[in-house]
């Protein structure tokens, strides 16, 4: 679990960049823009199984086309599993908890999940 984080004037500063040019975001500012959904961010949602036992893991909002490589945290929809990366069903592991561009993210491992 992470500790809740004190609120930040996170929106005043993106805001403020435009109009102070000294102005230079916090890491955690940079972390926080990147990790939030982008309004044009995929809306269509895939169902995602395990490959071998076919239960049901995430539903999530894929961008793109053809295989699913990572899954962004943020755009899981609904998370069926009870152990991170972890089938609930038959117990593999079918991904690696990581980090793309600073956003918390599966890597999913090949050929142990499919989708549709
Ligand atoms: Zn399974």
């Amino acid at each position: 679990m992470v500790a809740p984080q004190p609120i930040k004037t996170h929106y005043y500063s993106y805001q403020s960049r435009f109009y102070d040019n000294k102005h230079s975001p916090s890491n955690a500012e940079i972390k926080l823009n990147m990790a939030k959904p982008n309004k044009k961010g995929p809306t269509r949602t895939v169902d995602i199984f395990c490959a071998q036992c076919k239960a049901q893991l995430f539903t999530y909002r894929k961008g793109g086309k053809g295989a699913l490589i990572k899954c962004f945290k943020e755009r899981i929809v609904k998370d069926n599993t009870q152990v991170p990366c972890t089938c609930p069903e038959c117990g593999q592991i079918f991904a690696r908890d990581t980090l793309v561009r600073g956003a918390p993210a599966y890597k999913m491992v090949g050929g142990k999940v499919t989708f549709k």
